[in-house]
């Protein structure tokens, strides 16, 4: 049977997300982590992986040319839109791979070859093996790495006969979020109580209808503004959407990060830790009804 995938996202960055998925990593056991923020991943520096096998990720092409083939005609720098082909060489920062410098030369001596735009990772953490990616400088397409990242997690549930892939997910609704909730099981919003807080959380609850996933809904730092609290409340009341939990605004979280600990590991017995324990026992209850 696929292990079972709960995407832990946000509508924006500085919800507390990450921090919300690793200590749900901590707590969880039998589950492969995956680190799906490829833009800006962060789970490594609080799990300091150790990586068992590194591939590289081609998300585009990019022109080559053959010196020995080129006759410097000057045609492909004329037709490049992107002033990248620079006979007998092509500007790789620059090259957008669209192959009309291949199509056009006279000598056939272009061709386009997968540019590395990233590296996919394999590795073990102290929470359990752990699927994450780094998308290079400047590199687009990190859709399709997010989905590298969940095909690794989910090869190595198989392997390892795990139950569950955590999932921690890019900020916003954009092309990378979209790939990391299509087709799981569980989506976790984390928000806040502000008012750009509750229109993002709303707009991913939409994404998150548009592919048939269940949204759970956490609201971090509830205790700084209760009437928007109060709103979120609401808004999953009439959506029936199932709240989580709420989590009050306690220093304890930034401590834990700055020791480069998950709250379970730092304040195993504070009482955040203990509801966190609670919101994963809902998510667990939830999957088996599922
Ligand atoms: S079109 Fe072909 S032959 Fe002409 S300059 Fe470009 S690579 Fe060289
Ligand atoms: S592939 Fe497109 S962008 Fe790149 S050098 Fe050729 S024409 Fe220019």
């Amino acid at each position: 049977m696929d292990a079972a995938e709960v995407a832990v996202i946000s509508g924006k960055g500085g919800t507390g997300k990450t921090t919300i998925a690793a200590a749900f990593a901590s707590i969880a056991g039998d589950t492969v982590l995956a680190d799906c923020d490829v833009d800006a991943p962060d789970l490594h520096i609080l799990f300091q992986p150790s990586l068992i096998e590194e591939t590289t990720f081609s998300g585009s092409k990019v022109a080559v040319i053959d010196k020995d083939m080129c006759t410097e005609c000057g045609l492909c720098a004329e037709k490049c839109r992107f002033g990248a082909a620079k006979p007998p060489a092509i500007d790789h920062i620059a090259c957008e791979g669209c192959g009309v410098c291949e199509l056009v030369c006279p000598e056939e001596a272009i061709r386009m070859v997968d540019r590395v735009s990233g590296h996919v990772y394999n590795s073990t953490t102290r929470a359990g093996p752990m699927a994450h990616a780094r998308l290079m400088a400047g590199e687009g397409n990190s859709g399709k790495l997010v989905t590298e990242v969940r095909k690794l997690a989910a090869a190595i549930a198989e392997r390892d006969g795990l139950s569950k892939v955590l999932i921690d997910g890019s900020p916003g609704v954009g092309c990378p979020v979209i790939a990391t909730v299509t087709g799981i099981k569980l989506g976790v919003i984390v928000t806040e109580p502000t008012l750009s807080g509750i229109h993002d959380m709303e707009r991913v609850v939409q994404l998150l209808d548009k592919f048939r996933v269940e949204p759970l809904v956490i609201v971090n730092k509830f205790d700084l503004n209760l009437e928007n609290t109060d709103r979120i409340e609401d808004y999953c009341k009439k959506r029936g959407i199932h709240l989580l939990g709420k989590i009050p605004f306690d220093p304890v979280m930034t401590a834990s990060m700055v020791e480069r600990q998950t709250l379970p590991e730092y304040a195993p017995e504070h009482k955040i830790t203990s509801l966190l324990r609670e919101m994963w026992d809902k998510i667990l209850q939830n999957l088996s009804s599922k």
